[in-house]
């Protein structure tokens, strides 16, 4: 089986958190700060790559949510960083779901 789908997402701006339903009925609930630190754009990704760590504020907050294509989602951040592309597969992983 593949990994999950998303059913629906539910942010909880005031909170910084952003709660997932997967296809199935399980929930997850993702910190802001913490989908920041994983953004996965080619810039974070060089970053990592050099062994650096992708900065993510406590305060951090999304201000966008888009979907993007019919597997992945558009998010970006009030730090100004809006590049990342999730697949859900990438929030799967985040959230320790496993096919
Ligand atoms: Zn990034």
């Amino acid at each position: 089986m593949s990994v999950g789908t998303i059913e629906a997402i539910e942010n909880r701006s005031r909170a910084g958190i952003l709660a997932v339903r997967w296809a199935g009925g399980s929930e997850h609930a993702f910190t802001h700060a913490e989908l920041r630190a994983a953004c996965p754009c080619s810039g974070c990704r060089a970053l990592r790559r050099a062994g650096g760590t992708v900065q993510a504020s406590a305060e951090v907050r999304l201000t966008v949510i888009e979907p993007a294509g019919s597997n992945a989602l558009n998010l970006g951040f009030s730090d100004g960083h809006a590049r990342g592309i999730y697949p859900f597969a990438l929030l799967a992983e985040l959230a320790g779901v496993h096919s």
